[in-house]
């Protein structure tokens, strides 16, 4: 696709780890270090809730089919869900998408309830928000209302400034979960919550879980409300065949769609009329066996279709991947050259759900970015 000697796929890390990027598709907690899971394992096995032992392996192992990987999402749960532990894994989080040059990161996660803890959709939800709080290696913009005089390309006056100006940061939005488990009153449950924490920082509804579980009816309802509300919508989208679900999704019309693998020769005729635009999780497809061989992914389709596209991890804990080793499997597998590689993440910020005053700010810092180029 691009010209031999301007190949971004021959570049070491850096170039990938230094150019800013858009992440629209990541899972809380399929983004949790393997370190901190293991010291949480351990902790837990000591207290005889699970046995350290036998989960030490399904931590650290890397290669999972999409069933095992939903096992491994269920023993996070019970490693991550108490409310000390969802703002640590949150703080992390941040963090380390921040020190890859993210600058705008949508982090989708499912509101969780444990009664035997006390915990609530909400309680959960403040607790990732705190986690969003304590965040001290970075700026964290996540508050809408704070946002307006924040900007990339500020001019420094005084020492103070100068640091601000000069300390890495990072947007943050959060997209609230309906897991595919969930009953419809549940689903509309996490809709509400999303609307009454706008302010915070939460900005979207996500589909997600194990595709085979669960029928699109049970979550029309609550996904039409949060339409109706004005609330952006991403659905994971023919993971597996499910053809007239698949259908159903496009029709629905959402703002962006994850995935978009198992599909018919009708749906991708229907996809790229609707410029809806396509999560792409290169690794997390590989991984899963849902897509047999990269060389073969539909990227390359997409891409030649010019359909809008964004470049993301899924779950870069649960892959052992990173947005930036994302960019660089895209650039040598497809062989796209660096500037293809800066304007796809620049693209990225046509696909945000944030409103026009960060997609402003954010278009200057590619801009900044691209002169340094
Ligand atoms: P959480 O929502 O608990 O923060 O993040 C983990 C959850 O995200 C998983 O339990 C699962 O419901 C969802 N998830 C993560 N990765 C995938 C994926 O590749 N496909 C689907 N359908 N769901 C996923």
């Amino acid at each position: 696709m691009g010209e031999e000697d301007s190949k971004a796929g021959g570049e070491g890390m850096e170039w990938y780890v230094g150019v800013p990027k858009i992440e629209l598709h990541a899972h809380l907690n399929g983004s949790v270090r393997d370190s901190t899971l293991l010291e949480l394992a351990k902790a837990l096995g000591e207290k005889g809730v699970i046995v350290f032992s036998d989960v030490e392996h399904v931590i650290l192992k890397n290669d999972r089919c999409l069933p095992e990987c939903f096992k491994l999402f269920d023993l996070i749960r019970i490693l991550t869900t108490d409310h000390t532990t969802v703002t640590r894994i949150t703080k992390e989080v941040i963090e380390d998408f921040a020190a890859e040059n993210v600058v705008y990161l949508e982090l989708r996660t499912t509101p969780k309830k444990n009664e035997a803890i006390g915990m609530s959709k909400r309680s959960y939800m403040e607790a990732v928000v705190e986690g969003l709080r304590t965040v001290d290696a970075v700026d964290v913009c996540f508050i809408p209302s704070n946002e307006s005089t924040e900007n990339f390309s500020e001019t420094p006056h005084t020492n103070d400034a100068y640091d601000r100006k000069h300390r890495r940061k990072i947007y943050v939005r959060l997209l609230l979960s309906i897991d595919r488990r969930e009953t419809t009153a549940s689903a509309m449950e996490t809709v509400q919550l999303a609307l009454e924490m706008k302010d915070l920082g939460v900005i979207g509804i996500d589909l997600s879980g194990n595709p085979v579980v669960g029928e699109w009816q049970t979550f029309l309802p609550a996904l039409e409300f949060a339409k109706e509300q004005g609330l952006p919508i991403s659905l994971h989208c023919g993971e597996v065949p499910k053809q007239k679900e698949v259908q159903a999704m496009l029709e629905f019309q959402p703002q962006r769609i994850g995935h978009a693998i198992c599909f018919e020769d009708e749906d991708w005729r229907q996809l790229k009329l609707s410029k809806i635009p396509v999560e792409i999780c290169l690794t997390s497809n590989i991984r899963t066996e849902t897509v047999s061989c990269i060389d073969d992914h539909h990227f390359v389709d997409l891409y030649k279709a010019k359909h809008p596209l964004i470049l993301c991890t899924d779950d870069p804990g649960v892959f052992s991947t990173s947005l930036s080793q994302e960019y660089k499997l895209a650039a040598s597998t497809f062989g796209l050259g660096k500037d293809e590689m800066f304007q796809l993440a620049r693209n990225a910020v046509e696909f945000i759900f944030a409103d026009d005053g960060v997609k402003k700010a954010l278009k200057e810092m590619f801009d900044s970015a691209s002169s340094m180029q």
